[in-house]
């Protein structure tokens, strides 16, 4: 009886608990499904899923199988294959929901099939790391106690693949409306990108070999290349997090230095997973409710600049600038850029997070709600809010020699005229124009925060 196994991120075949259950019934059809309404939601993130395709495909036809691509709804690529295939169940992935608002379980169901849901091959089971009153973890610290000392399941091999007897038909491994959605007329994704299991495995590899040792100091500075970089591969499921976890064991156990550090940032993958399975609003809720009584401006002139990198502020803008021509924004500049929108900028952090969600290759549902929170205050284990960065100190202290501000502002930096090449043409990018000057006044504006949060703080005494 062929069964299908539908792949929703989890673009990979080792350590794949979907997989694994559709092989032990007999033959699979791996499926993957082009969501129209996901590729204009979050264009980049789907432009990366998009790239993993080819080498997911190549994948399977090494151990006997292929890809089976198809676009549209889900609920109803979902209806066509079961009666095409006479799949009486279909496997896939939890955690992943599209953006089309359907309800795959039902229209499986009423196609007389079943959708099983696997868990994704994450650190722990959701809803299985508990403080000891048995509630979810609100604060990071005890959270990565209590993971550390849980069994992380070691992660399962490639299952044996059985074919079908004929094969569905496939469309093409490309999701031009992902691209057309970016709006860059190109392709910068595919430039910054490292698609492909065995490439996820390799970033591992190298960063174990060299950059892990020095991560604890070098992390925080952009203008390095010295984290590990898998956070998209992470994202749409190239390698497991429990993957990572177990090829960094015997280096944690022998104390080899960084990676406790490396292993703690991944925890706080996990954690921003278990807080968005307990608070599924985490990405349009405050997670504390009186922060909803924050005088949040809303979109505005001041937050288009911040996304097009003109606020005047250098280090905001590299890192925005960085964001649209790559997908990819550095940890700490996501911090200082999220921290100018909501505090310099009294932005709501929903504006910031609705921003990171389209751009983003790495987007991540509860990795971006959870860290908006973080930033803007109103989250579990928050920076205070009275912690305004500032945002030139930061860049003094993190990117010290200019480097990373030079790459992405300097008209002759490599980085400006990759941004002047990915901007839409209606933004007009001119990389030699002077630099903006800026929205706002940095001391006038962390002090305009700090009124707004005494007079939250006051209306909550
Ligand atoms: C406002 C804001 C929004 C963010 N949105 C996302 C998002 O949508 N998706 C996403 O994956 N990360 C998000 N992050 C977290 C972080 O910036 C990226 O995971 C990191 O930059 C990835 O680089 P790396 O893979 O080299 O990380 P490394 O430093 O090598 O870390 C290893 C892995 O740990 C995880 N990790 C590291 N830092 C964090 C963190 N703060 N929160 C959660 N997981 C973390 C990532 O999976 C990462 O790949 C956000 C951070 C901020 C401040």
């Amino acid at each position: 009886m062929t069964t299908i196994c539908w792949f929703r991120r989890g673009l990979r075949l080792d350590d794949h608990p979907a997989l694994s259950a559709a092989a032990a019934g007999g033959p699979v059809v791996p499926l993957v499904i082009l969501d129209p309404a996901e590729a204009a939601a979050r264009p980049a993130s789907a432009e990366r899923q998009a790239l993993a395709l080819r080498p997911l495909d190549e994948a399977l036809r090494r151990h006997g199988s292929r890809l089976v691509v198809r676009r549209g709804q889900p609920r109803e690529v979902l209806r066509d294959l079961i009666a095409e295939t006479g799949a009486t169940v279909v496997h896939t992935t939890a955690g992943f929901p599209s953006a089309s608002d359907d309800d795959p379980a039902a229209a499986v169901q009423a196609c007389g099939a079943e959708l099983r849901v696997h868990p994704p091959g994450d650190l722990a089971e959701r809803g299985s790391v508990l403080t000891g009153a048995g509630g979810t973890f609100k604060v990071f610290s005890p959270f990565f106690r209590a993971l550390k000392r849980v069994d992380v399941a070691a992660p399962i091999g490639v299952p044996e693949l059985t074919a079908p007897a004929s094969w569905p038909g496939s469309e093409p491994l490309d999701w031009s409306e992902a691209r057309a959605s970016m709006r860059h007329g190109w392709d910068p994704v595919a430039r910054a990108a490292r698609p492909g299991a065995d490439a996820a495995l390799g970033s591992l590899e190298e960063f174990l070999d060299g950059p892990v040792a020095d991560y604890p100091e070098h992390r925080d500075l952009p203008g390095l290349a010295a984290t590990s970089g898998l956070s998209d591969a992470l994202a749409v499921g190239e390698i497991s997090a429990r993957s990572v976890w177990h090829r960094c064991l015997p280096a944690w156990r022998s104390g080899a230095p960084g990676v406790e550090d490396f292993l703690s940032e991944l925890a706080w993958r996990e954690f921003a997973r278990d807080l968005l399975h307990d608070f599924p609003e985490l990405a349009t809720r405050c997670w504390r409710p009186e922060w909803e009584h924050f005088p949040w401006e809303g979109d505005s002139d001041a937050a288009e600049a911040w996304r097009r990198g003109e606020t005047g502020v250098e280090m905001v803008d590299a890192g925005m600038r960085e964001l649209f021509a790559t997908g990819r924004m550095h940890n700490r500049v996501r911090m200082i850029a999220a921290s100018y929108l909501t505090k310099h900028l009294l932005t709501d952090w929903r504006v910031g997070l609705a921003w990171f969600e389209q751009t983003l290759t790495d987007w991540d549902a509860a990795s971006n709600a959870m860290n908006w929170q973080w930033v803007a205050g109103c989250g579990p284990d928050a920076s205070p809010f009275f912690r305004v960065f500032n945002p030139d100190t930061q860049a003094k202290k993190f990117d010290g020699d200019g480097a990373y501000r030079r790459y992405w502002l300097s008209p002759d930096g490599a980085g400006a005229r990759l941004f002047a090449e990915a901007a839409p043409r209606s933004w007009g990018v001119d990389p030699s124009a002077p630099r903006p000057e800026p929205l706002v006044d940095l001391s006038a504006g962390r002090a305009r925060a700090l009124a707004a949060y005494e007079s939250l703080r006051a209306a909550n005494s």
